[in-house]
């Protein structure tokens, strides 16, 4: 049995991943999201439909990786490598919106200058995100590459894949998801015209960052 603070975690963890469904930034068993408490993650099981969860489809797993209950989902590494590198980081999220992967396809490993477009669309990011290399996302033997890139940044974007997003809460972790592929929607929208596009510049998107959200 968990205690009554660890419940109601669940029980938000469950409210994201629904809201998270229905706005079909993920499908099915695909995408995952964690909380962390006690030293512990709990984390979706493997498997499960993150628009159907209950509390016997989460996992816990010691932050030492010990699988205390269920089978964990299989891209645990990176909510792993972002509660080990950020003290402040109580939640993460892995989704694979289509206008996400799809700029994870059209960008070079290494490259963080996210493209904001919209100042309607506010950024609750940091001003760079990055993209970490591609690697297939299941192998565990990648995690020093998910601890390198989380040392960069709390969130980043994984090649031909999706996003990791660390957060200090589940529901800040959905509200940048939502944002993010907002954004990511009003960029390739954009393109489609064939017009220049103004990409916001660093300082926009810094003025964004620290008046909107995130200090
Ligand atoms: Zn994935």
């Amino acid at each position: 049995m968990q205690n009554s603070e660890a419940e109601e975690l669940i029980n938000q963890l469950i409210i994201e991943a629904k809201r998270l469904y229905d706005q079909k930034l993920i499908s099915g068993s695909s995408g995952n999201i964690s909380f962390k408490k006690d030293n512990k993650i709990y984390i979706s099981a493997t498997g499960t439909n993150l628009g159907k969860l209950s509390s016997n489809d989460i996992a816990i797993v010691k932050l030492n990786g010990e699988v205390l209950f269920n089978k964990p989902s299989k891209e645990i590494m990176g909510h792993k490598a972002l509660y080990e590198v950020h003290d402040d980081v109580n939640a993460v999220l892995h989704i694979h919106g289509e206008y996400i992967a799809a700029y994870t396809v059209i960008t070079e490993a290494g490259n963080s200058d996210f493209p904001a477009v919209s100042a309607s669309v506010p950024l609750k990011i940091a001003e760079n995100i990055p993209m970490m290399e591609y690697f297939h996302p299941h192998p565990i033997n990648n995690y020093e590459i998910f601890l390198k890139t989380a040392k960069q940044s709390k969130i980043f974007f994984h090649q031909n894949h999706g996003i990791f997003i660390g957060a200090s809460s589940l529901q800040e972790a959905s509200d940048i998801a939502e944002v993010l592929e907002a954004n990511l929607k009003i960029y390739f929208l954009a393109l489609q015209t064939g017009r220049k596009i103004n990409l916001l510049t660093a300082q926009q998107k810094n003025e964004l960052f620290t008046k909107t959200f995130l200090k």
